[in-house]
């Protein structure tokens, strides 16, 4: 049997894949009934020059809904930029750190932040404050572990690591250091109190629409350390100064991200019923393991696991194997986990409905049965 032969012409199935990743039903609906001609434009959003008139208005709505939703106030830009959360990898130390005596300290609590790492080195000095490799990741660094430098440029934190699961509940104290966070994965699926970092950026595609657009917000006086040798296009401050429209933007999927951030407002409760939704949902999954006795053992130690991404390993791989094609059968995808950590993967988005993970809960139990009949 094919893959395709499982899912009829138009039928959706539940997608739990950790990115691109599932969209909100109602906004690939707009996008869909938009897509020939925008209302009162008569063009498709995929075909409008960026800077007519009624791309201002889609690029000047989403900035303003998406700061509305995350509360980013003066002392704040927020830009959208382009080359995905990968070149914040680079353009963070490019602009934060390049030509500076002190290090940049990184906490490392996956496999996301041990990437960035390697990326600051190019640029400067690099401290690894915590990194939690000897365990493969499964936790945070309690207090008081994490050592930073004297005078860091900066300290970097992933706030939710896609591949192994682990998430913050809180953001680390690093008193007046600008702390800076890759949010990519769990960017608009809880509040955040942006007053509290130096840097945010977080690409689209995991939790705010589709890849080719990401979220820089920066604290004003960090623009500041920019040099003026860097390339234009890597310079925090020409995407500021041009209002994230220094060339061409990713017009349509900025305007997708303009359609999650409204849908995150009207019909979610903004973030802090984001939040609820999702810790419910992730809940379901980790009330499941919890109940298996170790058939389903979890990835990431209990207090640190992701309401975004559930991690967790069955008795043996081929076990494993089975587990996943009989999802796929029951229209439930993408649940292999990723090769460094094994076993299954469940990221449950903001997109993911109830329906999704009740779905997969009740295969969970009914799965679990049969390997003990
Ligand atoms: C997906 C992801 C990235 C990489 O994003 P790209 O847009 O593909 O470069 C970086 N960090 C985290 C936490 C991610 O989840």
């Amino acid at each position: 049997m094919t893959e395709r032969s499982l899912v009829s012409d138009g039928e959706r199935v539940f997608n739990f894949s950790p990115g691109p990743a599932v969209l909100p039903l109602e906004v690939l609906e707009q996008a869909r009934d938009e897509l020939l001609a925008l209302p009162g434009v008569g063009i498709s959003v995929l075909e409008i020059s960026h800077r007519s008139p009624a791309f201002d208005r889609i690029l000047e709505e989403t900035l303003a809904d998406l700061k509305g939703l995350l509360g980013v106030g003066d002392s704040h830009e927020l830009v959208l930029v382009q080359g995905g959360a990968s070149l914040q990898f680079s353009m963070v130390p490019m602009n934060l750190l390049r030509g500076r005596p002190e290090s940049a300290d990184y906490v490392v609590t996956g496999t996301w932040g041990a990437t960035a790492v390697k990326e600051a080195r190019r640029e400067g000095r690099v401290h690894v404050a915590w990194d939690g490799a000897a365990t493969n990741y499964d936790r945070l660094p309690a207090a008081g572990e994490i050592r930073l430098s004297d005078t860091p440029a900066y300290v970097h934190v992933t706030s939710n690591e896609t591949i192994q699961g682990v998430q913050w509940k809180r953001d680390p104290d690093v008193g007046a250091v600008p702390l800076v966070c890759d949010c990519s994965s769990d960017f608009l699926s809880r509040p955040v109190d942006v007053a509290n970092y130096g840097l945010i950026y977080a690409c689209a595609q995991k939790n705010a629409g589709i890849a080719g657009v990401t979220a820089v917000i920066i604290r004003r006086d960090l623009l500041e350390r920019s040099r003026d040798d860097l390339p234009t296009m890597l310079d925090y401050r020409t995407h500021v100064k041009n209002g994230s429209r220094p060339n061409t933007p990713p017009v349509f999927a900025v305007y997708v991200l303009g359609l999650v951030c409204r849908w995150i407002r009207d019909s979610m409760g903004g973030l802090e019923g984001m939040a609820r939704h999702n810790r419910a949902k992730a809940k379901l999954l980790y009330d499941v393991l919890d109940a298996s006795a170790g058939f389903y053992a979890g990835h990431a130690r209990p207090e640190c696991r992701s309401d975004m991404n559930v991690t967790f390993r069955l008795p043996d791989e081929a076990t494993e194997k089975e587990f996943v094609k009989g999802a796929t059968v029951r229209g439930l995808v993408d649940l292999k986990g990723h090769r460094s950590v094994g076993g299954i993967r469940a990221s449950v988005y903001n997109a993911m409905p109830m329906e999704g993970v009740e779905s997969l809960r009740d295969y969970m139990l009914e799965f679990q049965q049969t390997r003990r009949a």
